[in-house]
């Protein structure tokens, strides 16, 4: 295979992990396209710092290979929700910001102190606790501070702000490094909830000390400068999902995915495939059974049935569609059109890369790109791409 040469097995694979003859998927993550995303966004945000959400993985694809390959083209903040993704986060890259965006988890003040990870604290309690740990250790420990404009999930309300800004003895106690909120409606940049969510972040902020601040996620940093402020924390848009709905998507693809032609069979006219037989052949038709399944990530939902857009693989140069139901370890395709020096025993099928994209994937199933990548299954051989080690100078503005 040709196309792969020039990957590396992942560099910090579990002891299990297949190599790519063994397992019934390989997985291909292109580094230097997560970099190309990187640069792209950072050059899109002028003077303010791009940061990165490695959060959950980095969305699946390897929170470890992906931070280097983001720090070597220049990013210095990252943003993990748990304590747990910070620690292993922080024995890669000793001096990167990492933020924690689920904030502070009771009694985790110790271990995030000892690891250098900053919670961005998002509740009166959370406030308190950190404060109290400051006090404590006598240490004026950095955090960011979650305010809540609109999304109604974390970070404090406007009331709490008032408050909090009425007795300033917590927030003396440590040092406020970043202000943050979130967007509810940002993939739709013409949403009027955005702009309102923009004029309580700017009251809110007047009410805290002086910090930086940030609100974009992947979509609001490609929407226009007033939502960049001095921190944008993309996630998605540099693992190659679309980030606006009603644009075309310009990241470039990060993933591909191929599977494993485990046979080929036919089926006769009014014959039925799969589980349940929800499925009948209309035709006398050769269907090809693929060695991925739902416990790879390739969701049940993508059963071939009435739904209006049908998933599909690509082989031999053809779409083909998913008929009959998505199996564990396994999906049966139409490959009647496909040329059988392809549709063959051990012949490969595209199921994510250049004709099948992780959007198209998410339509097919009804969902959002992230939860496809966050789906992909722990079966998989994983290769990743040599990444570009050309030190950037780095995006941050001095702090
Ligand atoms: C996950 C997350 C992000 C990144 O979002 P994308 O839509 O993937 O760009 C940014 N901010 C917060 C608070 C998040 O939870």
């Amino acid at each position: 295979m040709s196309d792969t040469e020039h990957l590396q097995e992942n560099p910090s694979p579990d002891a299990d992990e297949p190599s790519s003859e063994l397992a019934g998927g390989t997985l291909m993550i292109d580094l230097r396209a997560i970099q190309a995303n990187y640069r792209y966004l950072a050059g899109r945000v002028g003077q303010t710092e791009c940061g990165a959400a490695v959060k959950a993985d980095a969305y699946g694809l390897g929170m470890i290979p992906v931070s280097q390959a983001l720090w070597a083209a220049g990013c210095r903040t990252f943003f993990v929700a748990l304590p747990c993704e910070g620690a292993k986060l922080r024995q890669t890259l000793p001096e990167a910001t990492i933020y924690l965006l689920g904030g502070l988890l009771p009694g985790s003040a110790g271990y995030l102190a000892q690891h250098n990870l900053q919670p961005i604290l998002s509740s009166i309690e959370e406030i308190g606790e950190w404060a109290q740990f400051c006090r404590d250790q006598d240490r004026r420990l950095p955090a960011g501070i979650h305010v809540d404009t609109g999304i109604n999930r974390l970070g404090l309300t406007s009331a709490q702000v008032e408050c909090l800004a009425a007795s300033h003895k917590d927030l003396g106690a440590f040092r406020i490094t970043l202000i943050i909120s979130h967007l509810a409606c940002a993939d739709t940049p013409n949403a009027p909830m955005n702009r309102e969510q923009l004029a309580t972040f700017d009251r809110l902020r007047a009410m805290l000390p002086h910090a930086r601040a940030s609100i974009a996620n992947s979509a609001g940093t490609l929407n226009v400068p007033d939502f960049h402020y001095d921190l944008v924390r993309p996630g998605i848009a540099l693992y190659g999902g679309k980030p606006l709905a009603d644009r075309a998507n310009p990241m470039k693809q990060v993933v591909s995915l191929y599977g494993t032609v485990l046979s080929v069979r036919e089926v006769k006219a009014g014959e039925s495939v799969g589980y349940s037989a929800t499925w009948r052949s209309e035709r006398n038709a050769q269907i090809a059974i693929i060695s991925v399944g739902y416990a790879d990530g390739f969701f049940r939902c993508l059963s071939g049935s009435s739904r209006s857009e049908r998933a599909h693989i690509f082989i031999g140069g053809q779409f083909a569609p998913v008929v009959g139901r998505v199996s564990m370890d396994m999906i049966t395709v139409d490959v009647t059109d496909v040329p059988p020096d392809f549709a063959r025993r051990g012949g490969r099928a595209e199921l994510i890369g250049p004709h099948i994209t992780i959007d198209d994937l998410a339509r097919w199933a009804e969902t959002i790109p992230y939860e496809v990548l966050t789906a992909l299954g722990p079966r998989y051989c994983r290769l990743y791409s040599p990444y570009d080690q050309r030190q950037d100078r780095g995006s941050r503005q001095d702090l």
